[in-house]
């Protein structure tokens, strides 16, 4: 840590120091600190007050991050990463710091929200739990690489109500104007606040740097303030400390859009809390009153009536009666969640999330790269064949299974189960059915003539060690 220091750019060190006002000695000696680790666990799976909690506080050594109520920072031995939980998306690795972001957005449930930057996932995992698995989320990111990365940390935490787009800022806003009650826009900034965290980016950084970022920033902020409607929320963040990509950007949003007025704004220190350095600020638009979206939605078994996508295969005539007939067999405890639509995509099955008055429709997607358009309940195969999709299996509770398997985590079964090996049914257990861990759904398991095929997906095998 000490040779990180020595490292730091004199020109960074000039620029923060105007920011800390006599703490820089103490600001510095923070690279001489291990770095901070966090995670955020995920209330879509573990409820307050669940005994996984305590289990998991327990088991990793949890301390509570103040400005986060699920968030807790773990030291770096305890390796959460690398347990079965994490792959059942008990919880989201996240550097406590950028916590903040999505805690001062605050998106409500049954609200539409979009993350327009949104990859790896912290904050739209975290927007999604914030909103129960109601409401909109589209979670965004131009990268084809990161957004399919995006796209497993939405399946892995089990999120039923996000779409996962590919596009760029510009394609997004020309689609969607003033759609969205909130829009959260983590920006790419030159990362000052992640030097330990990433000690890559320091020699990537370079005055020069900061002001392409800077540039970036105000090119990309007007296109995620178009989206927000009237009265709606803007929330802005960087991993940064310079004031050229934080308040100075902020500042030259205002001065062009008056409509924005900046309500709260936040910075975090290496040196004042125990996480690495972020920004974050919270604008409203003017205009609209509260809310249109309604914050809860009705309970409701079954699904929402097929409608027909147009110029396109409609549900009726495709897939979604094999899905119905599937989930009455092996799933009759799962409701698919209210307001959504199937949605096919070649052999694929979706459930598109359409809460009332949502700006996504299957036409709205249509010329957009969307590799996750919703809930992928499964594929239809040759013979009509309905085989339901990893992402129903982590997405749903293991009662809603007429066949489950629950195994302790430390088991030699969740062991085999993950290295993709076959197990022992009972006589007679037939169809599709769960393998879960404590409790949680790892993934789907056939059972026929006293065996359960292990149906994990390849990719996933063997990536976890208990
Ligand atoms: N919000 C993410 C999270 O919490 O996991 C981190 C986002 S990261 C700070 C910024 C993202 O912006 C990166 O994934 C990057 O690929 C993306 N990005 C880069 N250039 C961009 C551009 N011109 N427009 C939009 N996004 C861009």
């Amino acid at each position: 840590m000490t040779d990180l220091k020595l490292d730091l750019p004199p020109a960074f060190i000039r620029s923060v120091s105007r920011l800390l006002d006599g703490e820089t000695e103490r600001f510095l000696h923070s690279y001489e600190e291990p770095r901070s680790y966090g995670l955020r666990i995920n209330r879509l799976k573990v409820a307050e007050g669940h005994p996984m909690e305590a289990k998991l506080v327990s088991q990793f050594g949890l301390q509570p991050v103040p400005w986060c109520p699920d968030g807790y920072r773990y030291e770096e031995a305890t390796r959460p990463g690398r347990h079965v939980y994490h792959a059942a998306g008990l919880y989201y690795i996240q550097e406590p710091s950028a916590m903040i972001a999505a805690e001062l957005l605050d998106p409500q449930p049954g609200e539409t929200v979009l993350d327009l930057a949104a990859a790896p996932g912290g904050k739209t995992t975290q927007l999604a739990a914030l909103m129960r698995g109601k409401g909109l989320l589209v979670a965004n990111e131009i990268h084809p690489a990161r957004a399919k990365i995006l796209s497993e940390n939405v399946e892995r935490l089990g999120i039923t109500n996000a779409v996962v787009t590919q596009a760029s800022p510009q394609e997004l806003s020309a689609r969607f104007p003033e759609a969205f009650d909130r829009v959260l826009l983590d920006a790419p900034c030159s990362g000052e606040g992640m030097f330990r965290k990433d000690p890559d980016a320091v020699r990537e950084w370079s005055p020069e740097a900061v002001e392409a970022c800077a540039a970036r920033q105000r090119d990309i902020l007007p296109h995620a303030a178009s989206m927000v409607k009237p009265g709606g929320k803007l929330l802005y963040s960087t991993c940064t400390f310079n004031t050229l990509e934080n308040e100075e950007t902020i500042a030259d949003f205002l001065s062009r859009f008056p409509e924005f007025r900046l309500h709260r704004e936040e910075r975090m220190w290496p040196h004042l809390g125990q996480g690495e350095g972020h920004y974050a600020a919270l604008l409203i638009k003017d205009g609209g009153g509260a809310s249109q979206t309604p914050h809860s939605e009705p309970g409701r078994r079954g699904s929402s009536p097929p409608r027909k996508t147009k110029g396109g295969k409609t549900p009726e005539s495709s897939s979604f009666p094999s899905y119905v007939a599937f989930a009455e067999e092996s799933l009759p405890g799962f409701t698919l969640p209210a307001y959504g639509q199937p949605l096919v995509f070649g052999d694929a099955l979706y459930w598109l999330p359409v809460p009332p008055g949502s700006p996504i429709t299957p036409d709205s997607l249509r010329g957009l790269k969307v590799p996750r358009p919703g809930l992928h309940l499964g594929d239809l195969r040759t013979g009509g064949r309905f085989e339901p999709n990893h992402a129903l299996a982590i997405a749903v509770p293991v009662y809603a299974a007429r066949l489950s398997e629950d195994f302790a985590a430390d088991s030699p079964e969740a062991a085999a189960y993950w290295h993709g090996e076959t197990l022992p049914a009972p006589q007679g257990a037939k169809g599709w059915g769960l393998a879960a861990v404590d409790g949680f759904p790892l993934g789907w398991v056939k059972a026929s003539d006293g065996q359960y095929k292990n149906r994990l997906p390849k990719g996933l095998r063997s990536l976890y060690v208990n």
